[in-house]
């Protein structure tokens, strides 16, 4: 047991509820605070010289100057396991070549996808690591990661593979999703229902057994897999005990629909969803996640942030890093931006990436600093927390705890 600190303002989010509107007001902020730790769990949290004079022999961790504590960060959209890079299609894109023309030039997500089968085991695993790393010195200790580049039973299972094992070699939870269901792969000989069953029949049996993923995911859109097709596809990985997530209504709407539907934990994206969708999910447990860093990275609007939070929904802001459309991999500064288009309070914005994309990812041990709960925290050198989404990402954590454990 310890107890660390003292920190000039622990921000909990104790007592925020899980889906809707936030105000600033309702944050408690615990001046001159401390918080105690035992076995990796947060035991307590409050004033630091009370903890002290509560517990005289307990071990202190003391904080060098004026910090402030919040709880560490959940990116619960991720594709961070891949080979190549993408930054000829970002700089074509912004020429104004379509869509069509980078893929012809040999960009999209094929590229993606031979990279990533070209890429060795070691490559894969050494370059996922570095931007696992990178994360955790943002604050971010629980990420989601999907495969989805690989497209085959052989290179699908390598990714996952991989991501099993960069969990052997870091403190941050990852959280593992099958995405073969990206797009159909160029050298798939059939038809989208056609390999849609071989995910089912192939793919998802060696998943299960091998334990490398207990979630799916599946691209709805034009130019991936059409609603229909990918309804009966998820109803299919229900059936074999998978939990469900979807990208959804990124650039058509209609697929938020679906994955509310079929019980998904989340829709992700959201970017074309209507009105009369908004309320939809906003009535469901499905989390409606935002993803500002695609939007950054294509230039499109964002998700209606705003217009799902008044609604009720249950809102989770996630980076969707990903070597093509989202290629910053800063959630932090992705979601003060989010925060200025969609005017959305600090509370609501901190709720969406911590307890709420947690929620995403059924993980309800961590994202608030309340007592029980895993002892994930992250700290700034600023007397005021506010200083954390006005400095939009530029604010460098300065301590990052994983189960109460400094990491850096
Ligand atoms: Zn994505």
């Amino acid at each position: 047991m310890k107890l660390i600190g003292p920190f000039k303002q622990i921000v909990t989010l104790a007592n925020l509820s899980l889906r809707g509107k936030l105000s600033d007001d309702q944050l408690e902020i615990i001046v001159d605070g401390g918080v105690v730790v035992n076995e990796g769990k947060i035991q307590k949290v409050g004033n630091f010289e009370e903890l002290r004079s509560e517990n005289q022999d307990i071990d202190i961790e003391f904080i060098k100057g004026e910090q402030i504590a919040l709880p560490a960060f959940v990116d619960s959209h991720t594709h961070i396991c891949f080979g190549g890079n993408r930054a000829n299609d970002f700089a074509m894109r912004n020429a104004g070549k379509t869509y069509l023309e980078i893929a012809e030039s040999g960009g999209g997500i094929w590229s993606s996808v031979q990279h990533t089968r070209n890429a060795s085991e070691e490559e894969l695993l050494k370059t996922l690591l570095e931007r696992i790393n990178f994360l955790i010195s943002l604050g971010i200790t629980t990420i989601e990661i999907k495969s989805g580049y690989g497209l085959d039973v052989e290179n699908e299972l390598k990714m996952l593979r991989m991501i099993k094992k960069a969990q052997q070699q870091t403190q941050a939870t990852l959280v593992p999703t099958c995405l073969s269901a990206h797009l159909k792969p160029r050298d798939f000989e059939g038809s989208n229902q056609e390999y849609l069953n071989y995910i089912i029949n192939d793919i998802l049996p060696k998943v299960k057994e091998e334990g490398l993923a207990k979630r799916v995911d599946i691209f709805i859109e034009k130019s991936a897999f059409q609603p229909e097709e990918s309804k009966d596809f998820l109803l299919k990985t229900k059936d074999l005990g998978f939990e469900i997530t979807v990208h959804a209504d990124q650039f058509t709407p209609g697929s938020s629909r679906i994955a509310v539907e079929v019980g998904a934990k989340s829709a992700d994206h959201l970017e074309a969803t209507i009105d009369e969708d908004i309320d939809f999910i906003a009535q469901s447990d499905t989390v409606a996640t935002a993803l500002p860093g695609a939007s950054l990275g294509l230039g499109e609007k964002f998700t209606p942030a705003r217009k799902l939070l008044d609604a009720g929904a249950i809102l989770a802001i996630a980076s969707d890093w990903n070597p093509g459309s989202a290629p910053m991999g800063n959630l932090i500064t992705q979601a003060s931006i989010l925060a200025t288009y969609e005017k959305l309070t600090t509370a609501e914005v901190l709720a969406g990436m911590t307890f709420r994309s947690a929620y995403a990812l059924g993980l309800e041990d961590r994202g608030k600093l309340e007592q029980g709960l895993k002892a994930d925290i992250v700290t700034y050198s600023t007397n005021n927390f506010q200083n954390v989404l006005y400095n939009q990402g530029s604010l460098k954590a300065e301590n990052v705890y994983i189960d109460g454990i400094k990491q850096n």
